[in-house]
């Protein structure tokens, strides 16, 4: 095994492009537009557009995706060198063709799709030319499964899908929903739940209201699904195989998030050192001070250990392609990112004193976003469950009264291994 922690030359030269790209170009936008995914807003044709296009031209564009749907094919280290730096900017996921849900739709609908859904669904979705929806959270419920009661009966040649479904990201603007509904109730629901492809629009499905967060629009929907009639040939997978077609999403889009919250957080981390440079009181600069070298020196070394973890986990997943050989490496990144963000943004916050808790820095929606980051996708505690249950495998229970590691069941088993030379020595 080798290690290396260098960048391709090549590659970096288009780090360096992309990371002017989104600081020029791409950062701006959040300030005059609204949500990334309300890609029909005038607005979003006239200045997002041309600059996806100037992403694509650079085949830039997708690079999560392999050639066969489009995408360079770059494998996970190198789109994690570039996921961190489209971190900075709300906008550069969608600039790039890489931002979620969409992301993990796409590869579902590649790797379940019929030829017919590939075609009106994912075509579209992975040219950019429409955005979709993930619907499986339930008001009652999200980190556990187990209380989800959205229903799908067969019907004739259709199913009929019943129920409602909480913060479904950017319904408003989806043009499809990718909706988990529970079609055998006689089995666990890990067993008896099937994906289906709702299109927008479709009769009795309906949004009661968005709920919004901290200084965002509201684009997280309260979705009623009232008798929502789709063909059979909208089932995604095969029936029960909800879980297995969601897992294709959740690996991916979990390190993803990692990647891009590096980003996130080094720009807090940025601001954080150009207070401590910039502001003076009692007669020094900040940065002169004790207290805040410890708050730098924290950040730089919580950021750097991160960025190690996920750029070991985005190299584990290019050396075994099987995210289930790095469900433990994978859900350990998804259990840290909310921390490290938090903490650093948090820092930041507190370093630029009454501007910085103010609604003019962008601190306090950083460490919104460290929560909605450690809820998404799972909470933090049931991925901390599976890094231990991971880990716990490699060890065994001890059979004897004392473990081996006690100190004077340590010197007894020592004493024996070196009896004769004990022995040669003894008076
Ligand atoms: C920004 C954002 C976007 C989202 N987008 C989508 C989307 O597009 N589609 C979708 O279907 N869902 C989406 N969700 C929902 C997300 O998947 C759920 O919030 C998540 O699964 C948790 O479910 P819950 O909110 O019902 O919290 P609950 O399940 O009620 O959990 C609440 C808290 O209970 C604690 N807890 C839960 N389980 C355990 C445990 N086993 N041990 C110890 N403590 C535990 C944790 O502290 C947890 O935060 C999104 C959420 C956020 C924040």
């Amino acid at each position: 095994m080798s290690w290396n922690f260098e960048t391709d030359p090549a590659f970096q030269l288009e780090l360096d492009w992309i990371d002017q790209f989104v600081r020029e170009e791409v950062e701006p936008l959040e300030h005059v537009l609204g949500s990334p995914w309300d890609i029909h807003a005038p607005l979003f044709k006239t200045l997002v557009r041309p600059l996806q296009q100037q992403v694509k031209t650079r085949k830039l564009w997708a690079c999560h995706l392999g050639p066969e749907l489009g995408g360079p094919g770059y494998g996970q280290v190198k789109l994690a060198l570039m996921n961190e730096i489209l971190g900075r900017a709300l906008f550069a996921p969608i600039v790039f063709g890489c931002q979620a849900p969409d992301s993990g739709n796409a590869e579902i609908l590649a790797h379940y799709g019929t030829p017919a859904q590939k075609e009106r669904f994912l075509l579209p979705l992975l040219s950019g030319d429409i955005v979709s929806c993930f619907a499986m959270t339930e008001p009652q419920g999200g980190a556990d499964p187990q209380v989800l009661t959205t229903r799908a009966v067969p019907e004739g040649n259709d199913w009929v899908i019943s129920g409602q479904k909480w913060f479904a990201s950017n319904a408003r603007y989806a043009n499809f929903f990718i909706v988990m509904a529970v079609t055998d109730p006689a089995v666990s629901v890990y067993k008896g739940m099937s994906m289906f492809i709702v299109p927008a629009g479709t009769p009795g499905l309906g949004i009661l209201r968005n709920v919004g967060m901290a200084d965002e629009t509201a684009t997280h929907a309260y979705l009623e699904f009232d008798q929502v009639r789709v063909p059979a040939d909208h089932m995604l997978g095969a029936p029960g195989e909800a879980f297995a077609v969601a897992q294709v999403r959740l690996g991916g889009g979990r390190v993803h998030h990692a990647m891009r919250t590096i980003g996130l957080a080094q720009k807090a981390f940025d601001a954080l050192c150009e207070r401590a440079l910039s502001r003076h009181t009692q007669g020094s600069r900040l940065a002169d001070k004790q207290m805040v070298q410890e708050k730098i020196a924290d950040s730089w070394l919580e950021l750097e250990q991160f960025r190690l973890l996920v750029m070991r986990t985005a190299w584990r997943i290019d050396q075994y392609q099987d995210y289930q050989k790095v469900r433990k490496d994978i859900a350990a990144v998804k259990a840290a990112m909310p921390r490290v963000l938090h903490d650093i943004a948090a820092r930041a916050l507190h370093l630029h004193g009454s501007i910085g808790v103010s609604s003019e820095m962008p601190f306090a929606g950083m460490i919104s976003r460290a929560f909605q980051m450690g809820l998404a996708d799972g909470p933090t505690e049931v991925h901390k469950i599976t890094v231990a249950k991971q880990v716990l495998r490699g060890y065994q229970p001890c059979e004897a009264l004392f473990p081996a590691y006690h100190r004077p069941t340590a010197a007894a088993a020592a004493r024996q291994k070196y009896q004769a030379a004990l022995d040669e020595i003894a008076p």
